[in-house]
């Protein structure tokens, strides 16, 4: 059965920080927040599930720092929606200084799906130069007391912050699946209007990663979350998030298909990896196996993968098909 979140933005309420990507009413496209509202959003969300199993989830801001009553309010509703067997359960995102014993006990009431942490990452330096206002040790103490708590939590992370580099995000991503994330989320470092960053690129303080250098290095981390085994929930902002439009995108990798390209670009890598330990293919057919519904995935965009392996190999011909036997990003290749 598919499944489904019912994402209900909840804008910068409660939030005092102001981290030199953020501008939340642009991210979220939300201007207004009422339980009144809310409901109607769910109920129209819900009208169009069919047989999906799904969740409320309270995204765009950080969920446990609101009003506390307007927090406990909305949990009460994710409480009612559940208990009605509308839906699973709630998921909430949240900075990682926001979890406390306290919000744990509150949060130990309610039907918690999963708490989406906004980590971005375990470098205090790259931290410091985002302005994100937490370091790294109050993650580390957030995921404690989630996982102590028995509370299944996501870890989000950023690509191309400031003072960050491709080593420092491999750290990052492995520190999320060392500290027990259940997935993860990964985000290149887009630049919208009128945020601190934007100021940045125009005093040339930062540059805006090129779409090759964001998939180069999501990539990379996606490769250890795959290794861990957790699961990558979304890879880049949804293609309607302000995008588009000149008023709100400034600068920085925005792609359409960001995430398949990253995804792409791993298939590649093990490809390469299995053909190293086949030694010379050159003349010969090449047929590559790979799990089900991800043969355009492995072939690449364009075809630049099976381009890349025919132009580096000097294979006769490479064909990929399916094998429903395997999964993630396993593949098998047979030389005839
Ligand atoms: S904590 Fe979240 S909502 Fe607040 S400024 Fe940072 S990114 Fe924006």
């Amino acid at each position: 059965m598919k499944h489904s979140n019912i994402p209900i933005f909840i804008q910068h309420m409660g939030c005092p920080n102001q981290c030199v990507f953020c501008d939340q009413h642009t991210i979220t496209g939300a201007h207004s927040f009422c339980e009144e509202s809310v409901r109607r959003d769910i109920d129209a969300a819900l009208a169009t599930m069919g047989d999906r199993t799904c969740e409320i989830a309270y995204f765009g801001g950080s969920f446990t720092g609101i009003d506390r009553e307007q927090m406990l309010r909305l949990l009460e509703l994710g409480q009612e929606y559940t208990e009605r067997g509308a839906v699973c359960g709630i998921r909430l995102s949240t900075r990682p200084d926001y979890i406390s014993p306290e919000i744990v006990e509150i949060l130990l009431q309610y039907p918690i799906c999963a708490v989406e942490l906004g980590i971005q990452s375990m470098d205090d330096r790259v931290l410091a130069a985002s302005r994100r206002g937490h370091s790294a040790a109050d993650t580390v103490q957030a995921c404690k007391l989630l996982r102590e708590a028995g509370i299944p939590f996501v870890g989000q992370m950023m690509i191309g912050l400031p003072e960050s580099s491709g080593q420092s995000e491999t750290e990052t991503a492995k520190c999320i699946c060392s500290m027990g994330a259940c997935g993860a989320r990964i985000y290149p470092c887009i630049v919208f209007q009128h945020t601190a960053l934007a100021d940045m690129v125009r005093s040339g303080s930062y540059s805006p990663m090129s779409v090759e250098e964001a998939v180069a290095r999501s990539a990379a981390v996606l490769e250890i979350f795959d290794a861990w085994g957790v699961p990558c929930l979304k890879i880049g902002l949804h293609d309607g998030q302000g995008l588009h439009d000149p008023d709100t995108y400034f600068a920085g990798p925005h792609h359409p298909a960001l995430g398949e390209m990253v995804r792409s670009r791993v298939f590649l890598h093990k490809i390469e990896a299995v053909l190293q330990t086949l030694g010379g293919v050159q003349e010969k057919a090449i047929q590559i196996a790979v799990p089900a519904g991800c043969i355009s995935m492995a072939t690449g965009q364009k075809k630049e993968n099976k381009l890349r392996i025919l132009e580096k190999t000097g294979a006769k011909s490479v064909k990929i098909l399916e094998n429903k036997a395997l999964c993630g990003y396993n593949i098998t290749i047979d030389v005839l």
